[in-house]
């Protein structure tokens, strides 16, 4: 038996391994696992290039509880290891290597996130166990050997006949304080969380499986139930196949794999695969989100070499993508370092604009194979994508492919569709294409059906994040821009050059004009006179664009140039001049009557704006009650 000092310079790092990320305990098992996983891989490339006159079998991990001797025991059947190669790796570089971690990383410590979640390998065994033992035997011809170290720098190794099959047993006597790690939920909730789609099959516990019953069976048979070994993960999860080998089904089942809580469908997926200028393989997923910005649970996964690493995966996928579900595995993304580091990293820079670039060609190619399909999908993907256009530079550059401009009447335009359909009818006096649109078909339907029967198109953007989206294609494309169809009256959003004919003069519109001030006498309406079409409404309530859209573009955050609620409610009574009402209004010398009939239509606009509430909709309802009686 050998009896030595484990190679450390910094006498007392149990005790630190010990508090490192006290809150991150748990992922000792997972340590342990990838350990006993790569030591199973290394075997079975042994074995295949004919290194290692052992035969591979169908190896597995084995997790045991031992309530009674407080154990918990993580065994394997991988390469094992020779007394020598304990010293070596165990005793001498896998310390370095933790003592080194440490040292690097001890102030970084409080930066949590990311930092943390690997590097401490084998020794994390520490921070839940009070004494380690290792039983190994090498797939060399060599003894078994037992190591152990109660958390002091001592440790001993000595040969032993207690192991006779090949590989590793890490027997680990949980510590006062982590009793939790010996409670079964607990072990099945961690191997479920890190370990669920490792690429070595792992048993935990066994569970019974009822036996099918021969064909031939009598009537009265029992069905056998037998106890079974249970296999926690799924080695061979959708993402490490090639997308050639996978149906639309397998893609829907591993969703439901990965978020066994979600009962929704998923819209489609995106399937990816690099190895140059790095590795990056994982399946996203367009879930159903509507209008939602609301994604609290369920979130993208990063997996590196099928090991969970985190949920948080901000830095890595562009902001715009997390609202999308599914996983990343790369193991070039550095696990060792901070978040602010993180978004810093040249690697992780490319990884993203490789991620948003092939979210972009997909969506490309999804709209060209299946239009109808992608159109009746878009209302449920367009938050994403819009939010993708407003704060991607390159996403936007790709977006007229794939960025659908529906109208209110159901149908979808891609931009230059949209610009070819628009540009004979909606062009300005001045060569401006100007590109109406709702925010709510119903709500604006007054607006929307004034601008239709001009002949004109009206988009539906309801987004919350879409005056953004308008703000950005303005800046970016010639000579365009947005109007809301209630920003003013028809003729006014879209200026042409003939001349509106008047049935008043202008000293007629000058009294009209006063006469409804007088009445209205609310300085929250500031009126106009209009040479409108005689079949258009009397009474107009407009609000302009400019104010409305930067108050709707605060309400999402940004654009607040009057800071917050600084937005006076302000809006424009547009009185149509040629309506027989103006005529009626200005000839009637009743004062009375005439303030009776104004206050009544201003009703009726207010109605059409959604502004008539409270009391001013009861007092206008009982007034109509009592017109009809008469
Ligand atoms: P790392 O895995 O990062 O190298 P560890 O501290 O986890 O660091 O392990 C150190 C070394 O010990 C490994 O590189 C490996 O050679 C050896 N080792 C650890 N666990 C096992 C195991 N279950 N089977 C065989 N070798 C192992």
């Amino acid at each position: 038996m050998t009896k030595g000092n484990i190679n450390v310079s910094v006498e007392n790092i149990f005790p630190l391994i010990k508090k490192f990320l006290y809150s991150d305990h748990e992922i000792f098992l997972r340590e342990l696992i990838s350990n006993a996983t790569d030591a199973t891989l290394k075997l079975k490339h042994l074995t295949t290039i004919g290194e290692a006159k052992t035969e591979y079998g169908n190896p597995v991990i084995e997790v045991k509880i031992d309530r009674e001797n407080k154990t918990l025991t993580i065994s394997d059947q991988g390469i094992g290891m020779t007394g020598e190669e304990v010293e070596k790796y165990i005793n001498q570089v896998a310390f370095s290597g933790a003592e080194e971690f440490l040292e690097k990383y001890k102030d970084s410590a409080k930066d949590s996130g990311i930092i943390g979640h690997f590097g401490l390998g084998f020794y994390s065994a520490f921070m839940v166990a009070e004494k380690v033992e290792i039983l190994t035997k090498s797939y060399k011809d060599a003894p078994a050997v037992r190591w152990v170290c109660d958390g002091s720098p001592q440790y001993t190794l000595e040969e032993t006949t207690d192991k006779e099959n090949r590989g590793t047993e890490i027997i680990l006597h949980i510590a006062e304080d982590s009793t939790e790690f010996l409670e079964e939920s607990r072990i099945r909730e961690l191997l479920l969380k890190y370990n669920k789609f490792m690429p070595v099959p792992i048993k935990f516990g066994t569970k019974t499986e009822t036996l099918p019953l021969p064909e031939d069976a009598a009537e009265d048979a029992k069905a056998e139930t037998v106890e079974v070994d249970n296999i926690i993960n799924n080695p061979t999860p959708a993402w490490t196949k090639a997308p050639s080998e996978l149906t639309e089904d397998d893609y829907k089942s591993f969703y439901h794999e990965l978020y066994p809580m979600q009962f929704e469908e998923p819209l489609f997926n995106i399937h990816l695969n690099v190895d140059y200028p790095f590795n990056l393989t994982g399946i996203l997923y367009f879930p159903k989100l509507s209008n939602s910005l609301n994604i609290e649970k369920d979130k993208i996964q990063l997996y590196q070499n099928q090991v969970f690493v985190t949920d948080e995966v901000k830095g890595i996928v562009p902001d715009f993508l997390m609202l999308l579900r599914g996983v990343i595995d790369s193991p070039d993304i550095p696990l060792n370092v901070s978040r602010s580091y993180l978004q810093a990293d040249g690697a992780v820079k490319k990884i993203s604009s490789y991620i948003t670039k092939k979210v972009a060609d997909k969506m490309a190619s999804l709209i060209n194979e299946n239009r109808d399909d992608y159109e009746q999908k878009w209302n449920d993907i367009k938050v994403v994508i819009e939010y993708g256009m407003i704060s991607e530079d390159k996403f936007f550059e790709k977006s007229d492919k794939f960025a659908l401009y529906p109208t209110t009447d159901g149908k979808y335009y891609l931009w230059n569709e949209l610009e070819e359909k628009l540009k004979p009818t909606q062009t300005d006096k001045d060569g401006k294409l100007v590109l109406l649109y709702a925010t709510n078909a119903d709500e604006q339907h007054g607006y929307v059906q004034s601008a239709q029967d001009k002949g004109y198109e009206v988009l539906l953007l309801d987004s919350p994040i879409a005056p953004h989206l308008m703000q950005k294609l303005e800046t970016s494309k010639d000579n365009i821009s947005f109007a809301r169809v209630d920003a003013d009256h028809i003729n006014n959003l879209i200026k042409k050059e003939d001349a509106a004919i008047s049935k008043l003069n202008d000293e007629e519109k000058e009294s009209l004009k006063k006469k409804i001030e007088e009445a209205v006498n609310d300085t929250k309406f500031t009126v106009q006179v209009e040479d409108l079409d005689s079949s258009e409404a009397p009474l107009l309530i407009t609000q302009p664009e400019f104010m409305r859209r930067m108050k709707d573009m605060q309400a999402t955050g940004g654009g607040g140039m009057f800071g917050m609620g600084g937005f006076p409610e302000m809006y424009n009574l547009v009185v149509n001049s040629n309506s027989e009402f103006a005529g009626d209004i200005l000839n009637n010398d009743n004062v009375d009557e005439k303030n009776t009939k104004i206050k009544y239509a201003l009703d009726l606009a207010k109605l059409s704006q959604n502004l008539l509430k409270g009391k001013d909709l009861t007092d206008f309802i009982n007034r109509s009650y009592q017109q009809l009686s008469k």
